[in-house]
């Protein structure tokens, strides 16, 4: 199967799968795994802070840095169609009693500081405290400009918020501007990353931040059954995922674009040119047309989701060969 739902679909490396194989181990819960320690430290290293703690999924990772962040009372800004808002289950507000005060993206993917300023709740009885500034890059594949990052940070700092960065995919953001990922991450006080997408491990996602920070979240992370043993056969993988998957990413973004090129040769689709964002191309249709054209696909090995905005991510299973093929049935269909 040729299969654009999603970056989380790509499969270890050999290289990846012999590392993990041969992996020195011990019980991460007393600290003696030395390949989650190798991780942590390369992670923290990499990312600039001061520490770093690996989990089983960004959204743990993300989870225990709002807990670590917020106690129970205070308030995140967020986006409204954010992970940490939308896709996570609501984990902050359940588990933690943190208020989300979700704002809409902007169409670049920021959100405009002046409405995230009139949503700072005064001191008063009546209000949660708010305590976080929460941003995504990439957003739906969309780069943060550094310029926005920069004022963001300084903002959080004015009012004395602390300021998180979901950094799932933050290497496509540096990979894409060129830039060393500390560029972006300098804005924040901590950050996610993800192995798990376009750097192809098979688990496991790292929030990084100060050393007391990073202390608290290990301890939400066991709360949430997160403390795992011999972990050091996933660390094994993210080493490589960090140590040779980065560059990798320009690849995609460089084939996310031919995919872009050939399908605005197709005139039933909306020219997807202005919609390339890193890893991904999206393109418009009525959603009885796209469950179709998903079925009709699906039978010659392509998968895609259904939607009115069918996302097409590009990665490491994907190649040129495999794009020109599907961009052919989608023409076949059309006919
Ligand atoms: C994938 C993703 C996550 C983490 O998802 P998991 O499936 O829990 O690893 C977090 N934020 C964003 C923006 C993502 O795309």
């Amino acid at each position: 199967m040729i299969d654009f739902r999603s970056d989380t679909v790509t499969k270890p490396t050999d290289k990846m799968r012999k590392a993990m194989a041969g992996a020195d181990v011990g019980d991460d819960v007393y600290g003696d795994d030395p390949t989650v320690n190798r991780l942590e430290k390369m992670t923290a290293e990499i990312m600039g802070f001061e520490s770093a703690l690996f989990t089983s999924s960004g959204t743990q990772a993300n989870f225990v840095a709002l807990l670590s962040h917020c106690s129970r009372g205070d308030e995140y800004i967020v986006g409204q169609d954010a992970h940490t808002y939308r896709y996570e289950a609501g984990g902050a507000a359940v588990f933690g009693s943190i208020q989300p005060q979700p704002i809409e993206f902007e169409i670049d993917g920021t959100l405009d500081l002046l409405k995230v300023s009139q949503k700072i709740k005064p001191d008063d009885i009546h209000f949660a405290r708010t305590r976080l500034l929460c941003l995504e890059n990439t957003h739906a594949g969309k780069v943060l400009p550094l310029s926005y990052l920069e004022k963001a940070g300084h903002f959080a700092d004015e009012h004395n918020l602390k300021h998180h960065l979901d950094g799932a995919r933050i290497f496509n953001a540096s990979v894409q501007l060129g830039v060393d990922v500390k560029e972006i991450t300098q804005h924040f006080d901590s950050s996610t990353v993800c192995l798990s997408k376009g750097l192809c491990a098979p688990v496991g996602s790292l929030v990084c931040g100060k050393k007391e920070f990073v202390d608290e979240a290990r301890k939400w992370r066991k709360m949430a059954g997160g403390g795992m043993r011999q972990a050091g056969i996933l660390a094994a993988a993210g080493v490589i995922s960090l140590s040779e998957m980065v560059e990798r990413l320009g690849e995609d973004h460089k084939n996310a674009l031919y995919l872009s090129d050939l399908l605005s040769d197709i005139e039933e689709i909306m020219p997807p040119k202005k919609t390339v964002y890193t890893n991904m191309v999206f393109i418009n249709m009525d959603i009885e047309k796209a469950m179709l054209l998903a079925d009709n696909l699906k039978r010659q090995g392509v998968l895609i989701t259904p939607d009115s905005e069918i996302r097409f991510v590009i990665h490491n299973d994907i190649s040129l060969d495999d794009i020109r093929y599907t961009v052919s049935c989608i023409k076949s269909f059309f006919k």
